[in-house]
């Protein structure tokens, strides 16, 4: 069965490439997908501009548009456990997480839907002789280009408010994960959406991401993934003056005081921290513990840390699974080393797990490092690997300079028993989401996404149906008369 997805055909690619997708857990061949080139990438952009431009689907009433994400959204829940399979042979996260994943995905749907058709611009008053109209209309085509870590789930908060605002696009998942994005564009088609609306093409970055993101007749990129690859986005877009959303990377700080729920802060730290092995955008690898409270802290911590069952995610009793591939293992490998090399201390994991039945899968134990400071690289740079660094800190002043003291910008969390503390530390720090004596939550209708080098605008919200539309204003002169301004 072919795997790209143009102009309302399920097709191969011009020059018949394949890619093997692999099962991180065992390094087996899950199934070979086709595997797209230039060519491909050109031919999708090119649909999804002619269905644009002959202008049914974007002006097609807000309400029928809305009426396929609702079709989508039940479409998700029938196919819930199939898709959360499938999300977990292709990541290695857990069925739990994988079943949690779907729902939030059909969530966003439905949010998108429900909120599509509140907001028709305004009417600006310029006197009785003037109607004035702001309105928002579709940006046009929109190149939408996700990661390996939460492959449907990020894919979901670009689609959704993508087609609800009325554009077309072109979806390009990782290479590394790309077989749910595969079953939703399915259920989006099964959905009813018309030809050229929704395309997708797999391959690499370095060539079919390229060619996308850097194609003339695309309207809008929008990107999550590294900071180094949404570097070279924002200047390839520049050529065209294309409008371009970033999700990137971050650094997430976690901040402990002595006076916080100490069962309920190591219990949020060990998910803040392992949570998918780490390979979260907002997981909380960066760990602050005030003074009087750390030993006891860390040592809590690093003795949950290794009581983690690592396993197959298919298996209810696995409580976290393999990193995504070899060479991230290899990374994460890396910054292990770099860590050691730097002085950090390490309190535990550091190393591959000893159980032959994980050998070939692309495992590493939960590692926690302590005595870090603010210039190593491992506290600086995002390792996204199942690796916590902790820094100590005494006052309230320190802490926030601490968290605060990072290019990323996107998550950060605190805990403590005083209210006015925790209102006063979150309201200091400088990031786009902070959790209050808890941490990973998000919300569909609350706005998603990083200050500083963590991105560029908002996924989720109003704001995230937002970045989809341009803004028109409408001016009409209801009594025309000269204006007389020239005289002759
Ligand atoms: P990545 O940057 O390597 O790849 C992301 C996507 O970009 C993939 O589809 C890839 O094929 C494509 N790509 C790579 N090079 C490209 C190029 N030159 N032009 C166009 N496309 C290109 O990231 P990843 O390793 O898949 O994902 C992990 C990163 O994603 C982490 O840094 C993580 O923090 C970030 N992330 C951020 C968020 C967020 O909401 N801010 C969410 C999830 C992941």
């Amino acid at each position: 069965m072919a795997d790209l997805f143009i102009d309302g055909e399920w097709t191969g690619t011009a020059a018949g490439g394949r890619r093997e997708v692999i099962n991180p857990f065992d390094g087996s061949v899950i199934r070979s997908v086709d595997e797209a080139d230039a060519t491909d990438a050109d031919r999708a952009v090119r649909a999804a501009r002619h269905a644009f431009d002959s202008a049914d689907w974007a002006y097609t009433p807000t309400r029928r548009r809305a009426d396929i994400l609702y079709r989508v959204h039940e479409l998700l829940l029938r196919d819930t456990e199939e898709i959360a399979r499938t999300e977990t042979q292709d990541t290695g996260k857990t069925l739990t997480e994988a079943r949690t994943d779907v729902a939030d995905v059909a969530a966003a749907f439905r949010y998108f839907a429900e909120i599509a058709d509140k907001d028709a611009g305004r009417v600006v008053d310029a006197g009785p002789d003037v109607l004035s109209r702001v309105v928002h209309e579709p940006v046009g085509v929109c190149v939408l280009i996700a990661p390996w870590n939460y492959p449907l789930l990020q894919a979901s908060w670009k689609v959704a408010p993508a087609l609800a605002a009325g554009n077309t696009f072109v979806l390009k998942p990782s290479e590394i994960t790309p077989l749910s994005t595969i079953m939703m564009v399915r259920l989006i088609e099964e959905a009813g959406a018309p030809r050229g609306v929704a395309n997708l093409v797999l391959g690499s970055g370095a060539t079919v991401g390229a060619a996308l993101t850097a194609h003339p007749e695309a309207d809008l990129v929008s990107f999550t993934g590294g900071l180094a690859t949404g570097r070279a986005i924002m200047a390839s877009a520049a050529s065209g003056v294309r409008t371009t959303a970033l999700e990137l990377g971050g650094k997430n700080p976690n901040v402990i005081f002595a006076d916080a729920d100490f069962d309920a802060a190591v219990d949020h730290t060990l998910e803040a921290s392992f949570l998918h092995q780490g390979q979260v955008c907002s997981a909380g690898s960066r760990l602050l513990v005030q003074d009087s409270l750390h030993d006891r802290f860390v040592t809590a911590l690093a003795a949950r840390a290794d009581r983690i069952r690592l396993g197959d995610g298919r298996d209810p009793d696995t409580e976290s699974g393999p990193l995504s591939s070899a060479e991230h293992r290899a990374k994460v490998e890396a910054y292990i080393e770099l860590g050691r090399s730097e002085g950090a201390r390490l309190v535990t994991g550091g190393h591959r797990p000893d159980d032959p039945g994980l050998s070939r899968g692309f495992f590493l134990l939960p590692t926690v490092f302590a005595d870090c400071d603010r210039t190593m690289r491992i506290v600086q740079e995002e390792v996204f690997g199942p690796v916590v660094t902790v820094e100590r800190f005494r006052t309230e002043d320190e802490a926030v300079a601490l968290a605060n003291d990072t290019r990323y910008g996107l998550a950060a969390a605190v805990w403590t028993g005083d209210a006015s503390r925790a209102q006063r530390v979150a309201n200091r720090l400088r990031h786009g989401t902070v959790w209050i004596n808890d941490f990973h939550p998000y919300l569909p209708q609350a706005e998603w996404g990083g200050f500083g080098q963590s991105g560029v605008g908002r996924e989720l919200g109003p704001t995230g149906l937002r970045e989809y539309q341009e803004t028109k204003h409408i001016y009409q002169n209801l009594r025309p008369a000269p204006s007389g301004w020239f005289k002759g």
